[in-house]
């Protein structure tokens, strides 16, 4: 579903990314770790085209992002993201937060886009909250509104880049737990976490990455085990 092949990335004259290759195929779950600076988030951000690459070739359904008419916005409502920070609409509430996406991008009817968030707050467990503001909500509830508000697109990729590093440690679980059970339903996700628990029980396979390289690719099982 997703190919890089011989990705490098510069920030200027620093080369944050060496010639990295990894395939994602539909429904799996891949990790991405590795010592803080190593590339990881720079990685996930080149997926959905949210930073450019000088070298190498990252193809979505076998299209290269870079091909001649691929745009941005449409790669990037098929590929949803969720960061470290929510960065919701704080005017907006929990409820306008899933629909406005949809009405103003997908030409959903406020009814269907209602139904549709409402559906996806009960799956994040927030059916309770729908008529709050973010600000009322805690951090790990906000999260879940963020993921919930990225599936309200029908994204096919789910990206997540630390998703619960800015959490309190009490609400760290909770949004793996949404986490866990969208990779049940199937849900082809690359995520960049330290939460190794979570890598061991929920990914298929853990890549590794030190100073810009992907140094392993390998299952999870063996990833975890003993050399
Ligand atoms: P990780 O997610 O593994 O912590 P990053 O992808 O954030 O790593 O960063 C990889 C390297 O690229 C780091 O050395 C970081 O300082 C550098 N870097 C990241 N973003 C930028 C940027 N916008 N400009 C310059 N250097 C950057
Ligand atoms: P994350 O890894 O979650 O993206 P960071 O704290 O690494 O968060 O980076 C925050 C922002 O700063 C990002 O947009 C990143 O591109 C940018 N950044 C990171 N490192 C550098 C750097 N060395 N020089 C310039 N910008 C950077």
């Amino acid at each position: 579903m997703i190919e890089l092949k011989n990705v490098s990335k510069w920030y200027q004259d620093f080369q944050a990314l060496h010639d990295c290759s990894v395939q994602v195929e539909k429904g799996e779950v891949v990790i991405f770790c590795g010592p803080s600076g190593s590339g990881k988030s720079t990685l996930i951000k080149l997926i959905n085209g949210l930073e450019s690459f000088e070298k190498g070739d990252i193809l979505f359904q076998g299209q290269s992002i870079k091909a001649a008419g691929v745009k941005l916005p449409a790669l990037r409502r098929r590929i949803g993201m969720v960061f470290q920070h929510f960065e919701l609409f704080p005017h907006l509430t929990v409820l306008e937060n899933l629909t406005i996406a949809q009405i103003k991008v997908l030409r959903r009817s406020g009814a269907d886009a209602e139904g549709k968030a409402l559906s996806l707050l009960d799956r994040v467990g927030l059916t309770a909250h729908a008529r709050k503001y973010p600000s009322q909500l805690s951090g790990g509830q906000q999260q879940r509104v963020a993921i919930a508000r990225s599936l309200s697109m029908d994204p096919e990729v789910m990206l997540f880049d630390e998703p619960t590093s800015a959490l309190d440690p009490e609400m760290i679980n909770e949004v793996l737990t949404v986490m866990a059970e969208l990779a049940c339903d199937g849900m082809t996700m690359l995520c960049v976490t330290h939460e190794m628990g979570f890598a061991r029980q929920v990914a298929d396979r853990v890549v590794f990455m030190d100073a810009g390289s992907i140094v392993e690719i390998s299952p999870t099982d063996e990833f975890f085990s003993a050399p």
